[in-house]
């Protein structure tokens, strides 16, 4: 017998039609002999609909009422999940946050989440009970109602995984795994039996969507094994977990991209230290995450930095950036929306030179201009045109035949 979490997301309790598929589903691997716990999301677009009522309500509405308001979403999926196992044949009882124990810190709209007191789960469990438990809340240590983040049941499965000692995190969603590359731009994107903790991060940072980054750090840091597979079918999906030094890998992964970035420039900055210090320093205070940081070679004396940040901050950051470039002389600073980035992630380029260059090529050769590079050990990005990136993801994806099942491989001995 096995201790299994299922999350399910919005997508995959949509409808009441789809709630029931789900029970059934659930009711299934509790009659198969399983421990479960489910966690859920709010119906379908329920979270953005109550988010839009709140500002038709108030233009700046109070965080704690906030999150009060939205953590009703999953309250109300969770006690209709609950109706319809009981349907199934299958006891089961909802459970808010808080009631399953999920202690927080108090920022509210992106708590995190400090402890799981599973007592009432383990209870449940042991009386024969399917808990279901609402996803993306919790409560704070002074015991006000929070929520975890747009996204956030995701990581509400995978802390109740970690706490309980789950034997697997289920992430049921409405994709069949992760894929080489987003399947509506590259059709022949292939599905991946298994990706590394590492690998994973990567690409959920750089844009892959399936899973928040912060839920694969948090199964990371804890061992979690996360199985992301669709609800709409009962195909095996992608595993998430350690790298392990015997398996065969292929040394690529995927390439994810992003249209969501802004890239901001600071030109004919004054080349002397203290000056990136002062206005990332400055970003860094106000709560903005930069991503990618380029700065050219001085000529005369002067150079210009660029970075990007979410398109949603780009005012914010240039609100930072322009009395500060007025201040130390610099010539300017401009946004630019219209960037795409393109990323390569796979934990064999480690090993591989030519990763990059090959990238590089397959960009020139699809006349793509590159205008920024970042990289790290398991990954390269480029920041691109944003009409550009269709064409840069499929050719990538092409030039390392990703859409083949790994066809260069290395092996670890053991
Ligand atoms: N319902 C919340 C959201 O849409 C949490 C989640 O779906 O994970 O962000
Ligand atoms: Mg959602």
């Amino acid at each position: 017998m096995a201790l299994i979490v299922q999350k399910f997301g919005g997508t995959s309790v949509g409808s009441p039609e789809r709630m029931k598929a789900v029970a059934r589903r659930i009711a299934d691997t509790k009659k198969a002999g399983n421990d479960v716990v489910v966690v859920v999301s709010a119906m379908g677009h329920t979270t953005d609909e109550l988010i839009d009522l709140a500002r038709r309500i108030s233009p700046d509405p109070p965080p704690r009422e906030m999150d009060m308001l939205l953590t009703a979403g999953e309250r109300i999926s969770m006690a209709l999940l609950a109706m319809a196992i009981h349907d199934f044949g299958c006891e089961a009882a909802s459970y808010t946050g808080s009631q399953a124990g999920i202690i927080t810190t108090t920022e509210h709209g992106r708590a995190k989440i400090v402890d799981v007191r599973t007592a009432r789960v383990t209870e449940a469990l042991s009386r024969g009970l399917i808990a279901i438990v609402a996803g993306f809340q919790g409560v704070s240590e002074t015991a006000d109602i929070t929520t975890l983040g747009r996204g956030g049941s995701d990581t509400t499965a995978v802390a109740l995984a970690a706490a309980l000692h789950a034997d697997v995190c289920e992430i049921f969603t409405d994709v069949d795994g992760v894929y080489t590359a987003d399947p509506r731009i590259v059709p022949e994107a292939r599905i991946l039996h298994a990706v590394s903790y590492e690998e994973m991060l990567e690409m959920a940072s750089a844009g892959a969507r399936v899973l928040m980054a912060r839920a694969v750090e948090f199964a990371r840091n804890h061992g979690v094994v996360v199985h992301v597979r669709s609800s709409f079918n009962d195909r095996t999906g992608t595993f998430v977990r350690q790298e392990d030094e015997r398996m065969e890998k292929a040394i690529i992964s995927g390439v994810t991209h992003d249209t969501s970035e802004a890239k901001v420039t600071v030109q004919g900055v004054p080349d002397r230290p203290g000056i990136a210090a002062r206005l990332f320093g400055e970003l860094a205070g106000e709560g903005i995450n930069v991503d990618m940081i380029v700065q050219n070679v001085s000529v005369d004396g002067h150079t210009d930095i660029s970075f990007t940040v979410s398109r949603d901050d780009a005012a914010r950051a240039m609100a930072v950036v322009e009395p500060i470039a007025g201040e130390i002389g610099a010539a300017g600073a401009s946004v630019d929306p219209e960037i795409g980035k393109i990323s390569l992630v796979g934990a064999g380029m480690r090993s591989h030179p030519g990763v990059a260059s090959a990238m590089f090529a397959a960009l020139s050769e699809s006349g793509v201009n590159i205008e920024m590079i970042s990289t790290s050990s398991i990954r390269v990005s480029c920041v691109v045109r944003e009409r550009d990136v269709v064409r840069a993801v499929r050719a990538v994806h092409d030039r390392f035949n990703l859409s083949e099942e790994a066809i260069i491989r290395e092996i670890h001995p053991g």
